[in-house]
């Protein structure tokens, strides 16, 4: 199992650093791999605290670009100098407030591979998908225009770890959390869909992720983790989480 942690734009320095103390605490009790997405301005700060523990960590974005004229970005290979193993790519709120295509996000992983960055590739429906029934086809285009995209790119040379995380845009930061049948559904359906790309790789659930609701979602049989957004900002919570995930 994989138990991803997306801070989004939240925690103060000294918070941030009290928080990835406890990090390195919950990790020495863990079976799963951990993971935490940080701002980018606390990279230096979680390499600080978390070499020689077994707590990866990444940014929640990188630009296409190797470098250049991007005023405010930063670059895959930036993050990695900082002793970054992973890059958060396509999470929906980059798709929402940043206009991030398909496309766009393929060429973020593509260049996050060429900087020796492993990336997390977030997809989900909204919840007008979800009503209209357009779930599994929303999942599916996002999938395969981006994976077919991000492989042609690629040429097969890569040895970047995908790890893919379902997470529904309505379950986000809402307290609404997908049923155990939603979940069940929709991770079958992007392992047969990578299946069909030739493509195997660990699929998380994301979507108000909390520690009384995790142990029924990581039993499901193709949850390999979850990406947990608010519920990873408190330490107690966190742990709670990582320790349901045996
Ligand atoms: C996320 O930010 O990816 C997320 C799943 O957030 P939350 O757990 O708060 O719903």
């Amino acid at each position: 199992m994989i138990i991803a942690a997306n801070w989004k734009m939240n925690l103060s320095r000294q918070n941030a650093g009290d928080l990835l103390k406890s990090y390195r605490d919950i990790s020495a009790d863990a079976s799963a791999s951990l993971i935490t997405f940080v701002p980018a301005c606390y990279l230096a700060l979680a390499e600080d605290v978390l070499s020689k523990t077994s707590v990866q960590f990444g940014a929640q974005d990188c630009h296409a670009a190797e470098k250049g004229a991007f005023t405010g970005d930063i670059s895959a290979s930036m993050i990695a100098d900082f002793g970054a193993g992973w890059v958060l790519c396509g999470h929906s709120e980059r798709r929402q407030y940043h206009a991030e295509t398909d496309n766009l996000i393929a060429e973020k992983m593509t260049q996050a591979a060429q900087s020796g960055l492993n990336a997390i590739f977030c997809v989900g429906e909204s919840h007008e998908d979800r009503l209209s029934g357009a779930s599994v086809d929303v999942v599916t285009r996002q999938l395969t225009t981006t994976l077919q995209h991000w492989q042609a790119a690629r040429g097969g040379r890569s040895t970047q770890s995908l790890v893919i995380a379902y997470e529904p845009i309505w379950a986000i930061g809402t307290g609404l959390v997908a049923s155990l049948e939603q979940i069940s559904e929709m991770h079958a359906g992007v392992k047969a869909c990578i299946a069909g790309l030739g493509i195997t790789a660990p699929v998380l659930y994301g979507g108000s992720v909390k520690p009384d609701n995790a142990a029924d979602i990581f039993a499901l049989a193709d949850v390999d983790g979850a990406l947990v957004g608010g519920a990873s900002l408190d330490a107690e919570g966190f742990s709670q989480i990582v320790a349901a995930a045996r």
